[in-house]
């Protein structure tokens, strides 16, 4: 066979291969057609999964009558002109494939009205044999209809899923489109079933309801909203706290200039914020839209454009990182973090983090505590101010403990529980990362020193990783071929059983190749450490203790979550147990 050069309908299937590989995304090229004309409002109809019928009506600017058969030829575009304008775009297409390759692999007709036109015209193409443009009726706008996809092409017919399958996929598609534009209004029906309507959001509270619709309740309930800048990047969205995580990162949503991206970059900047409060094997689930100048984005790195390059990746991914890290460290603080209004009255176990610091319970409390009341006697400590920290954090004043446990304290707001080993957990890794980061760890001797038989591998490692343990705040001296003898802890363990504790930091030391993991994994490695620390958790304390461990619970960043995720504290409103109690029905 000779070189030839191929026919042009079969170069728009190859290149169809691509960008049509399903339904879905059939429907994404033809809603970000809208979205770039403009559209506020747009209507997908769908028939068995998209294989049968695809239509999306839009009330964008549409196209010249004489244009709808370019719209229809291979690398024809309005969307860009020159080199210049593909390294700073700012709609989401450019490529002017789309609609070729539809074309070319279904039946698919295009009508469209702009505004100084009084008739629409229609354009069809039949498996890329095009027809000539007809006057047809229809609103400024434009609709495009396709049917049949691949029926002209089996091969590609039969890696069609089921249509539950497929649509599925086209759920989710647009679901992307959907958070990724509150601005526009979208409705999908299937089958002449209604499945998504959702109207124009334009503030927090619609914008909220979108997110809700789209992620579920849950999601949002433990979700925190913020929003910050820095060097010309925005950040801003939803990140749920850590005790509302999935088993898979199917509730991680990223937006990069309002194309929804699936990117490794963001991915571990949003994995990396979260290490130090999540199990390794669970995923946090968030909704986050990046902005930055165009220019420093490349997104023609991927035919389905879901990819792209940041010019100064590094960059961008420390300040998702620093900024995801810090909104979750104090949820209070974070920029116009206002809570969310209650949405459901039962929910008892709600997690502190997402329960409202409602300021029309003041007066509630006022009127159950009001001086003289018999209440009022039972504080006998000034109820504390807010914390130095200015995190707003106020777990009240200890009233007693429960089940060698849990701590019980009245808030302002109602009863607050505490995990006091998870609190403790928490607090004690914070102090050991900000030790380490300063100097390394105090070290404090022991009285007794403890002898350790170890493998004599062990045993070497030890000796060759001393500055390593120094800094971990260890000193552990060789004793000879298998023993060491533990001279020294860090302080803020001295307490816990020192035999488990040192046998752990040794065998992570040569588990992971010795010092190097203090600096490379120092934030695993102490987290471990804080681990055992917990145990001497289990007594009982005094009150002056269990304020203490408030008041030290409210500097602790990050304090909601001990180091594997679990809460720490929660809260019973006293408009919970007013409702628990039916008081005021
Ligand atoms: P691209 O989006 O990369 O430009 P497409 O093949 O998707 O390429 O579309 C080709 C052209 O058709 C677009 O550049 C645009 O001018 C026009 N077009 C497509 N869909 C619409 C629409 N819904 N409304 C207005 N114009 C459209
Ligand atoms: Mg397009």
């Amino acid at each position: 066979m000779g070189i030839r050069v191929l026919p042009s309908a079969l170069i728009d299937q190859i290149a169809a291969g691509e960008v049509v590989e399903r339904p879905a995304a059939v429907v994404k090229e033809l809603v970000e057609n809208s979205l770039d004309a403009g559209a506020t409002r747009i209507d997908l109809e769908i028939e068995s999964g998209g294989t049968r019928l695809i239509r999306v009506t839009d009330n964008g600017s549409g196209i010249e009558p004489e244009e709808l058969p370019l719209a229809l030829s291979r690398h024809a575009t309005s969307k860009i002109k020159d080199l210049a304008d593909l390294e700073s775009l700012t709609t989401l297409g450019f490529r002017g494939e789309a609609l070729p390759s539809i074309g070319s692999v279904a039946r698919m007709t295009l009508t469209s009205r702009v505004e100084r036109e009084e008739r629409a015209f229609s354009f069809a193409c039949d498996g890329g044999e095009t027809m000539a443009p007809k006057p047809a009726a229809h609103p400024v706008g434009t609709s495009v209809e396709v049917r049949d996809l691949f029926f002209n092409t089996p091969a590609r017919r039969r890696f069609l899923r089921s249509e539950r399958t497929e649509f599925g996929h086209l759920d989710a598609v647009v679901r992307n489109l959907a958070l990724a534009r509150f601005d526009v209004a979208f409705t999908l029906k299937h089958n002449r079933r209604d499945i998504v309507s959702l109207p124009k959001a334009a503030d927090r509270a619609e914008r909220e309801a979108r997110v809700a619709a789209l992620c579920g309740e849950t999601f949002l309930d433990h979700a925190v909203w913020f929003e910050r800048e820095l060097e010309g990047m925005t950040l801003a969205g939803w990140v749920a706290q850590p005790t509302f995580s999935r088993a898979q990162a199917d509730l991680q949503f990223t937006f990069v200039n309002g194309r929804f991206v699936r990117d490794k970059l963001l991915r571990h900047a949003i994995r990396h914020a979260y290490r130090d409060v999540l199990y390794q094997s669970r995923h946090p689930a968030c909704v986050l839209f990046l902005k930055l100048d165009p220019k420093r984005v490349d997104v023609n790195a991927h035919p389905a454009k879901l990819e792209i390059r940041f010019r100064d990746a590094r960059m961008v991914h420390d300040f998702v990182f620093r900024t995801i890290e810090s909104v979750l460290a104090h949820p209070d603080t974070g920029a116009g973090a206002a809570r969310r209004a209650p949405t459901d009255a039962g929910a008892l176990a709600r997690q502190p983090s997402s329960t409202p610091r409602a300021p029309d319970l003041l007066p509630l409390y006022q009127r159950l505590h009001a001086p003289g009341a018999a209440a009022a006697a039972a504080v006998a400590e000034p109820v504390p101010t807010r914390a130095p920290d200015g995190s707003g954090l106020d777990l009240g004043v200890a009233l007693a403990q429960l089940g060698g446990i849990y701590v019980l304290a009245e808030a302002d707001q109602g009863l607050v529980i505490v995990d006091m080993h998870a609190a403790h957990e928490r607090i004690t890794y914070e102090e050991m990362k900000a030790e380490l980061g300063a100097d390394g760890l105090t070290a404090q001797r022991l009285l007794v020193p403890v002898d350790l038989r170890l493998a004599e591998r062990e045993a070497d490692q030890v000796e060759a990783s001393e500055a390593a343990l120094s800094r971990l705040g260890f000193e552990i001296a060789r004793r000879g071929i298998d023993e060491v003898r533990i001279l020294a802890v860090p302080r803020l363990l001295a307490d816990t059983d020192v035999e488990p504790l040192a046998r752990d930091v040794i065998a992570d030391l040569v588990a992971d190749g010795g010092s190097a993991r203090v600096e490379a994994e120092a934030d695993a490695l102490l987290a471990d450490m804080a681990c055992h620390s917990a145990v001497r958790a289990n007594r009982r304390l005094t009150k002056d203790e269990m304020n203490a461990l408030l008041r030290q619970m409210e500097q602790t960043p990050r304090i909601d979550q001990c180091n594997h995720g679990r809460p720490t504290w929660t809260r019973i409103t006293l408009d919970e147990l007013d409702r628990l109690f039916l008081r005021g029905r």
